[in-house]
């Protein structure tokens, strides 16, 4: 579903990746891991042309592009693949819980509203927040704007969900509501998930496979047993264990 080839990335004279390889499969959920700066957002932002990449391969259902030649058709397409939820949530203000759902299936995917609103409505049930379907942002606390957030892009079309950070910006209590939804929902869709986060507990729990990055290079991939249990790479040994 992903695959990642020799990419590269520099701001100015900083590399902030370097020759990163990645092959996820379809379904599966991958937690990043690594301290400050080392560039996950980066990498996250590299997959969709937030940030544009120096050099290298991205591949993502079946779209492959060389990052030296990418149009602006090319970016178009791969945003199509990929749904992204945000540490501030990103929500449209003037609009209800629902309609910030349906928003990117109406402007984007052009799906009739009834449609639309069966879908959203069945997203609000699943992150727990049919009650709130009428609720402004400002409404909410941020664990419930969060999963709105979750649920708006799950709504999309896309085969690959992106998330950094989806629980640092929220206050401790918030943190475990929104975790259990985004755990439901791995376990349940058949969507690839790639998920930035410092929650160590999570990531063992719900990861099939953990990337752990550091200084813009990927140190080491493997699953949560490899990196929680028999992990020989003491750094890696070292972080996790402080973090969780
Ligand atoms: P992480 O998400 O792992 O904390 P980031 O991907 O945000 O790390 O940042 C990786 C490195 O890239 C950091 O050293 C950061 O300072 C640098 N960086 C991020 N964004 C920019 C930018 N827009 N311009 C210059 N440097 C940046
Ligand atoms: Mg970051």
């Amino acid at each position: 579903m992903i695959n990642v080839k020799d990419l590269n990335m520099h701001f100015g004279e900083k590399k902030v990746l370097n020759d990163i390889n990645i092959k996820i499969n379809k379904g599966e959920v991958i937690a990043l891991i690594g301290p400050s700066g080392s560039g996950k957002s980066t990498l996250l932002r590299c997959l969709n042309f937030l940030v544009s990449p120096t050099s290298g391969e991205i591949t993502i259902d079946n779209i492959t592009i060389d990052v030296k030649k990418v149009s602006k058709k090319d970016i178009f397409k791969l945003r199509q693949k990929t749904a992204m939820v945000f540490q501030n949530y990103n929500l449209l203000k003037n609009m209800t819980a629902i309609e910030n759902i349906m928003e990117p299936m109406l402007t984007v995917q052009k799906i009739p509203k009834n449609q639309a609103e069966t879908i959203a409505l069945d997203l609000l049930k699943k992150v727990g927040l049919l009650d709130n379907k009428n609720s402004y942002p400002s409404e909410m606390s941020g664990g419930q704007q969060q999963r709105v957030g979750i649920a708006r892009a799950m709504a999309v079309n896309s085969n690959v969900i992106l998330f950094d950070e989806p629980t640092s910006s929220l206050d401790p209590e918030l943190v475990g509501d929104v975790l259990g939804v985004i755990k439901t929902l791995a376990l349940e869709s058949k969507k690839t998930m790639l998920i930035v986060t410092h929650e160590m507990k999570f990531a063992k729990e719900v990861a099939d496979k953990i990337i752990f990055l550091e200084n813009g290079f990927i140190s080491t991939i493997g699953t949560s047993h490899e990196i929680f249990v028999e992990c020989k790479n003491s750094r890696v040994s070292n972080f996790v264990n402080k973090m969780t």
